[in-house]
């Protein structure tokens, strides 16, 4: 009950799908989809592999909870070994496509070897099967939708496909399904597209069956009621992501032009406030809100460019309403690379879901590229005449469009921040961790953020751990190991269920341990579950180290641990790091140089 008990293996080299149960000892011991999946991987090939090769995995995993009456079950993970880092991938998404694989009847699909021709997924239910996609090599994602729901005459049929920047190795390609929903992290799109698979075109008609449905329907009332009357969950309905940026710019956190600044003096027009104003055409900015499969918070943001813009005026196919801003496309494209034009952010961010890029590592990649232009060591003759300027929209649209085409001086920026630093002769100019970019928030004024950021195992990410309360209240590296690691065990735990981290503003591990005890088999505890979230982190880092990582790589950038915040509560400031990580070593029970001691690999059954 909960899970499914069956995985799909397709082994693409022999174009063979076959069905086989899930190990349901390693359920019990990981849950699901974020931990579930890296056991899978862990076991199922050499965490040494080309990322790139056909001896990596590629799984996309639901959890217990995908598919149920829970608020915001539609999620699913895609879990690899990521060639932005050359550590383990976790890249998690919404929409509807998770639940649907789910309801076709498997927990886990799992991708191995490389097809000889580009191919796609067609499943229904018990019927798979790997078709040619020569036709839509080539497309962007969303033709590749249409292409596959007219081919299938079935317009129910959920999609995750790449685009061209994941069939040529775009270091940051993501995978995204629903047309507007991506698993966007750490370049899992480049994976797919290194195995020549474009697409996953899926249709279930099964539902999802729990341990005790009344006391089920119960808990999962009760959580949402939380979630309802949750002061955090209604402004994040109302204003979406986006709301942070004017947090992180009163503060003094919102990185600004490759990091040489913490506030952006455009952030006006281009915060929630500027998504609501009315165009000159009459229409505004944010048409409407949107939620994922069983949704009850409806994050998501329908937008809308103006038709007059620089943009779309001579592309009418743009004049439709499509994925609006989030927190960290408005800052990837808007502070990071000094651009404050919110018709252009917002083409920028339908061109990464078109064709399949993550807009974090492509704004982290174009704010260094601008830097280096600026610095005279990128020049026109490599851009082809467009000014890689902090500040200039249409640099940001048109690299956009070639990166996502993988033309032009998008080849470079495809390579990511760290390999173009370092092609160029300047690594130091790579603002990041283990080869991935930041998101929107820089750790001189939020300490524990910067702890979170270099021991994250898919490299710099927000969405591994949460110390927020912890760095508003003191801007110093004291005291944030501790809520550092048991954040980062508790939000394991939370991606391995299937639902959306975005429920914790509410919920706390009694509202995920009663629906999880109601729904799956076994007795469940809010020890074990958090148990659970430790034991998926040091898997993680077990993976890492077998990879070759170390503790040289849990690191951040020189202007982070020796250029002070030029402004912002954190005035004068620089990231404790040192500080911070002997402590975190210890409280995780691993040893000086980062591993964990046999006793913590003992405990947690490892
Ligand atoms: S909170 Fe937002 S991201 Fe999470 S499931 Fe709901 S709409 Fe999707």
């Amino acid at each position: 009950m909960g899970w499914q008990r069956k995985i799909l293996r397709v082994n693409l080299t022999e174009g063979r799908c076959t069905v086989e149960p899930l190990n349901m000892d390693w359920a019990f011991a990981y849950l699901g989809e974020r931990g579930l999946a890296s056991k899978y991987l862990m076991e199922g090939m050499d965490p040494k592999a080309d990322p790139m090769g056909p001896e990596n995995l590629l799984i996309f995993v639901t959890g217990p909870l995908t598919g149920t009456m829970a608020s915001t079950s539609g999620r699913y993970a895609v879990v690899t070994k990521g060639p932005l880092t050359g550590a383990i991938a976790c890249s998690n998404s919404g929409g509807k496509f998770g639940a649907e694989f789910k309801f076709a009847g498997y927990d886990l699909l799992i991708f191995e070897g490389r097809a000889a021709n580009p191919v796609y997924l067609h499943l229904v239910d018990d019927q798979a099967e790997l078709l040619p996609a020569d036709e839509i090599w080539g497309s962007s994602v969303w033709d590749t939708d249409a292409w596959l729901k007219s081919r299938h005459q079935d317009s129910r049929l959920k999609i995750a496909a790449i685009g061209v920047a994941g069939e040529r190795g775009v270091r940051y390609a993501c995978i995204v399904n629903d047309l507007h929903r991506a698993a966007g992290r750490s370049g899992v799109g480049a994976v797919m597209g290194s195995k020549n698979l474009k697409a996953i075109a899926v249709r279930g008609t099964r539902g999802v069956g729990v341990k005790d449905p009344k006391r089920f329907m119960q808990a999962t009332r009760d959580a949402k009621a939380a979630l309802r009357d949750n002061r955090g969950r209604q402004e994040m309905t109302k204003l979406g992501t986006n709301a942070m940026i004017d947090a992180m710019q009163e503060f003094g956190g919102l990185p600004t032009r490759n990091f040489h600044a913490v506030q952006f003096e455009g952030v006006e027009k281009i915060n929630p406030r500027a998504m609501m104003r009315t165009h000159v055409d009459g229409h505004r900015n944010l048409v409407t809100n949107k939620a994922c499969f069983g949704c009850t918070i409806a994050c998501g943001r329908i937008a809308h460019v103006d038709p007059h813009h620089f943009t779309i005026v001579n592309h009418k196919e743009y004049w439709h309403a499509s994925g609006g801003l989030e927190y960290e496309t408005a800052y990837a494209f808007g502070p990071l690379v000094g651009v404050d034009d919110i018709d252009a952010l917002t083409f920028a961010g339908y061109l990464m879901n078109e064709h399949g890029m993550d807009p974090i590592s492509f704004g982290g990649t174009l704010a260094a590229a601008m830097e280096l232009y600026e610095m005279g060591v990128i020049t026109d003759a490599d851009t082809d005449g467009v000014a890689l300027r902090f500040g200039n929209a249409e640099a940001l649209t048109v690299m956009a469009e070639r990166t996502g085409k993988f033309e032009g001086f998008g080849q470079i920026l495809g390579l990511g921040s760290k390999r173009m630093c370092e092609k160029y002769g300047h690594p130091e100019l790579f603002m990041g961790v283990k080869g991935q970019e930041f998101a929107g928030y820089d750790s001189r004024a939020l300490q524990g953020m910067g702890l979170g950021y270099a021991t994250s195992n898919r490299g710099a990410c927000h969405l591994k751990h949460d110390t927020f309360a912890e760095d508003m209240e003191d801007q110093s590296g004291n005291g944030k190991a501790v809520p550092c690691k048991e954040s980062q065990d508790r939000t394991a735990m939370v991606d391995s269920t299937g639902v959306c981290l975005f429920t914790t503003s509410a919920w706390g591990v009694d509202e995920f341990r009663a629906q999880i005890d109601a729904a799956c088999e076994g007795e469940w505890t809010n020890e074990r579950l958090l148990e659970i979230g430790e034991r998926i982190w040091n898997l993680e880092r077990q993976f890492n180290l077998a990879a070759g990582l170390t503790a040289a790589d849990d690191t951040l950038p020189k202007r982070l641990l020796e250029v002070p915040a030029p402004g912002g509560v954190a005035a004068g400031k620089v990231c404790e790091l040192d500080k911070m990580l002997n402590e975190y070593y210890q409280v995780r029970g691993w040893t000086d140089d980062g591993r964990p001691s046999n006793e913590t690999l003992a405990r947690l059954g490892l």
